[in-house]
């Protein structure tokens, strides 16, 4: 009898611990299974451009009696290698926000000058687009993190705004301060009247390498890596980054981020006062 009651006391931990243990290996399968597909993306991302180059240097070579089409193949293959350097400094910043603690060195940093750096990396692009960018509502905001990775992270969204809307659009940023459950809340929301992104690709487009058209991903220049870094960057720094859109009408991606205490601003200030 006494055996019985123990082992009835012992069944339900067991099972548990059991069904904990069968977690984990799913868990840890999974995590394989990403790194695998991850290393294979990149296998593949890194093919493409190389193969594409190692042809077109054999084509110049057989056309070296035709000067025209030896500019026209390198012309080629200066986009190709172009590709190639993108994608090379993307994986770099990815693994720089997955291994860096971007809290070891934070600092307040001011969103209007984060905001005016993001629409000069997109200026060129803008300009030939006839795409106007406004701002409004960055005066006095501050948010608490890591200079770079918040600039990596900004830049990508605007970057993306312009790339993915058709000519004489308006990409608009906007700042605000919100109260969220843990104190002040910075949000940044970089709005477009582009393409917008169909519901079923709304959770996936923060995956490293996934997005909705490949091919206009590409002739943009894109890596598929962009919004995978800003998701990193926001949740590193206890924020985080949702999207709107609706279809052929735009989008908007928000960036929520924890503010820059008053004291800790205040001390910047007192610094740069002579
Ligand atoms: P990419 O280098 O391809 O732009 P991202 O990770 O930045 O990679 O974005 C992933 C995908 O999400 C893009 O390929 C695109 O399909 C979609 N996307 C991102 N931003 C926008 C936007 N503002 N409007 C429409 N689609 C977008």
């Amino acid at each position: 009898g006494e055996a019985l009651a123990v082992s009835a006391r012992v069944a339900p931990l067991g099972s548990r611990l059991v069904l904990l243990l069968v977690e984990d290996l799913t868990e840890a399968r999974r995590i394989e299974a990403v790194r695998r597909d991850f290393v294979a993306n990149v296998s593949h991302e890194l093919k493409t451009p190389v193969g594409a180059l190692s042809l077109l240097s054999e084509a110049v070579m057989d056309a070296s009696d035709d000067p025209e089409a030896v500019m026209r193949f390198a012309g080629r293959m200066q986009i190709e290698a172009t590709r190639l350097t993108n994608l090379v400094q993307e994986l770099i910043d990815l693994s720089r926000v997955q291994n860096d603690d971007p809290l070891e060195d934070a600092e307040p940093v001011r969103v209007d000058t984060l905001v005016a750096e993001a629409i000069d990396r997109c200026r060129h692009t803008a300009q030939s687009k006839h795409i106007t960018m406004a701002a409004g509502g960055t005066a006095d905001l501050r948010v608490w993190g890591n200079r770079s990775q918040l600039a990596a992270a900004l830049g990508n969204l605007v970057e993306n705004a312009v790339n993915y809307s058709p000519a004489r659009t308006r990409v608009g940023i906007a700042g605000r301060r919100v109260s969220g459950p843990g104190g002040d809340l910075i949000e940044i929301a970089v709005t477009d009247q582009g393409i917008g992104i169909p519901e079923k690709d709304r959770e996936r487009i923060f995956e490293r390498f996934y997005r909705v058209d490949p091919a206009r991903s590409r002739a943009t220049g894109g890596t598929g890596l962009g919004l995978a870094i800003v998701k990193h960057v926001a949740a590193s720094h206890g924020g985080e980054v949702t999207v709107w859109s609706s279809e052929g009408q735009g989008s908007t991606f928000t960036l929520r981020l924890p503010e820059a205490a008053a004291t800790r601003t205040t001390a910047a200030d007192s610094e740069s006062v002579p």
